[in-house]
């Protein structure tokens, strides 16, 4: 893939400003983004479902490389099976503003922080962060454990929203966003592995523009802190008006202790996500 300049320039303008709205602010304690699966997708807001490596949904079929796995559309260029990765600074710079347009990646670019998440930056400060986050991606693709999939958190973890938002989390979906070897027994190249935790490395340089090179002093989190029982009620009630109107779900939040309950949905036209029950808090307040 080529880039002229200006497509870069554009590119790297819209990603610096999601970095200062984001930049910095944590949640509150006890709250946290919603789960989102990568087979999930909302496709009327442009985030879809793009792993051409999955059994597909019931009545769906697989779509090649790069279409959405439930409304069919081309969405981005990705490898096909088999094709090793494209490497250098265009590549970098089109992927880096692609991954947004499948929902869990721009999940994980649109939610802010968890507290927990937040403070682990601030404890090891920006050298060590990359450090681990380099460490962390190794180990997630080098594996040859096919189950490694289910291991990277959905919370409470700054390198683990780093490995969401850049598809590095783990060998299925760096094979079918980035081409890595798809064959546990086959390595990824040390090139190969460099560009993926650039990549890593450039979003944690994007969300903590401020973090400073060496560890800070972090209050601990009171044990047992979190929001009031009202609070986590008018957080569901907001994640239910947003998904009841269809509305983006990426970067929504709830409360840790939340018994609202999220599952996919597909339709001929694509995917969205709809809460599967009534919260416990609102079932004895009727
Ligand atoms: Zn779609
Ligand atoms: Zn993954």
């Amino acid at each position: 893939m080529t880039l002229s300049d200006s497509q870069k320039a554009e590119i790297l303008l819209q990603l610096g400003k999601v970095q200062q709205d984001l930049a910095a602010k944590p949640l509150q304690v006890g709250v946290v983004p919603i789960k989102i699966q990568c087979t999930w997708s909302s496709c009327k807001n442009g985030r879809h479902s793009l792993d051409h490596y999955h059994r597909p949904a019931a009545g769906k079929v697989v779509q090649p490389a790069g279409c959405c796995q439930d409304c069919g559309e081309r969405i981005v260029f990705l490898p096909p099976p088999g094709q090793p990765m494209t490497l250098g600074d265009d590549s970098f710079v089109a992927v880096f503003g692609e991954l947004q347009k499948e929902l869990i990646r721009a999940h994980y670019w649109t939610a802010e922080f968890d507290l927990h998440a937040y403070n682990q930056a601030q404890r090891m400060g920006r050298r060590k962060l990359h450090e681990n986050a380099d460490k962390s991606i190794r180990t997630a693709l080098l594996t040859d454990d096919p189950w490694w999939r289910q291991r990277a958190k959905y919370n409470g973890s700054v390198i683990a929203y780093a490995q969401h938002a850049t598809a590095t989390c783990c060998r299925q979906c760096a094979a079918y966003w980035h081409g890595l070897p798809r064959d546990f027994a086959v390595p990824p190249s040390e090139a190969e592995l460099a560009f993926l935790v650039r990549l890593a490395h450039a979003y944690l340089e994007l969300r903590f523009p401020d973090l400073a090179d060496e560890p800070s002093k972090v209050t601990p989190i009171s044990r047992g802190a979190g929001p009031s029982h009202s609070e986590v009620e008018r957080l569901d009630d907001l994640v239910i008006d947003r998904l009841s109107h269809q509305e983006d779900p990426a970067g929504l939040v709830l409360a840790k202790t939340s018994g609202l309950q999220l599952a996919s949905a597909h339709g001929s036209s694509g995917g969205w996500i709809e809460p599967t029950q009534i919260p416990l808090s609102h079932a004895g307040a009727a």
